[in-house]
């Protein structure tokens, strides 16, 4: 069994256990992973691919753009490297963390007369290293991204789990991204689980899973 079926089969058990009606995307993180690796994943049938670095998505896009790849871009925006990743066109940019970055980054889409589809980050286990907004003012970041801003389509929420082994403090983590989810009525992606934590994540009702270790390491 290969590596994508083993976590395949991981992600269909967490699925049925959470609702057997709850479908879950699978984007297969390549930022350690070279373009043989990526394609033999290909070739077993994966098409959803994520990259935290404009230049790695770059390249990796340009290298295998004639495969209908759909590539992610799951990293931090540095203002910039905005104009770089509108015109890579992802699939959907995970990490909007916040309103500021928001208004640039329509600025330049209105510019560019293009449209970019987006999760708002939301810092759930408040942690300072990571980004974010807080969870209290997710609904009114959200809100307000979606009232002032023109050519993004907000999609929903990412977040990345407590960074902990305490499974209680990790589940609170993707419990409290989860609610503000149903909260926000428009919301259909909910971006939350890797490796370590992606089955308690669909557990707390995650629709979309971002996977890399367990997929390439060999
Ligand atoms: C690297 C990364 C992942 C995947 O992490 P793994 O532990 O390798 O599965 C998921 N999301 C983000 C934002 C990442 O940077």
């Amino acid at each position: 069994m290969s590596a994508l079926d083993r976590v395949i089969e991981r992600i269909e058990r967490a699925r049925l256990a959470f609702d057997k009606k709850h479908i879950v995307k699978l984007v297969a993180v390549s930022k350690y992973a070279n373009i043989n690796q990526i394609l033999k994943l290909y070739y077993e049938g994966q098409r959803a691919f994520g990259e935290s670095k404009i230049q790695d998505l770059k390249q990796k896009s340009a290298a295998l753009n004639e495969y209908p790849i759909e590539w992610h871009f799951i990293g931090r925006l540095q203002t910039n490297k905005i104009n770089h990743l509108i015109s890579l066109k992802p699939t959907l940019f995970h990490a909007l963390n916040s309103y500021n970055l928001a208004c640039q980054l329509d600025d330049r889409l209105l510019k560019a007369n293009l449209r970019l589809p987006c999760l708002l980050q939301v810092n759930s286990a408040k942690e300072p290293q990571k980004a974010g907004v807080m969870p209290e003012e997710a609904i009114e970041t959200y809100q307000k991204i979606k009232e002032s801003t023109k050519n993004i389509d907000l999609k929903g929420l990412m977040c990345i789990g407590a960074h902990t082994d305490n499974e209680a403090q990790i589940i609170k983590s993707f419990e409290i991204t989860k609610k503000l989810f149903d909260e926000l009525k428009d919301a259909t992606i909910l971006s939350m689980g890797m490796s370590s934590d992606f089955e308690l994540a669909i557990r707390c009702g995650a629709n979309l899973v971002r996977i890399g270790s367990l997929l390439f390491e060999e």
